[in-house]
């Protein structure tokens, strides 16, 4: 995995003792969506929202593109209609999917 800068390797990498889960903790900033090629950056509501950033706050750097609306199309054509509450092919849980 290659980051655009170490800022956002550490952000996206932010590992914190207090909290298990991203969403949690309040340091945590960005995340990163392996399956969907995607960074966004967490909203701390109590919730799991995010927003998708195309451009890295630190440096700048253009971000990949996401590839979420692949995706769903992908395993749409592969019967999946609701992917997220369906057993999906383990590839299509990781960057496999695209970089194959
Ligand atoms: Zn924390
Ligand atoms: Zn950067």
């Amino acid at each position: 995995m290659k980051y655009c800068c170490e800022q956002m390797k550490s952000r996206a990498n932010h590992k914190c003792e207090h909290h298990a889960d991203a969403f949690e903790c309040p340091d945590h900033l960005i995340k990163y969506s392996e399956k969907f090629d995607e960074y966004g950056i967490i909203i701390h509501d109590g919730g799991t929202s995010s927003i998708t950033i195309e451009f890295c706050p630190w440096c700048g750097s253009k971000l990949p593109e996401s590839k979420r609306d692949q995706w769903f199309d992908k395993l749409e054509n592969l019967g999946y209609d609701d992917p997220f509450e369906q057993e999906i092919p383990k590839k299509y849980k990781s960057s496999e999917w695209y970089r194959a």
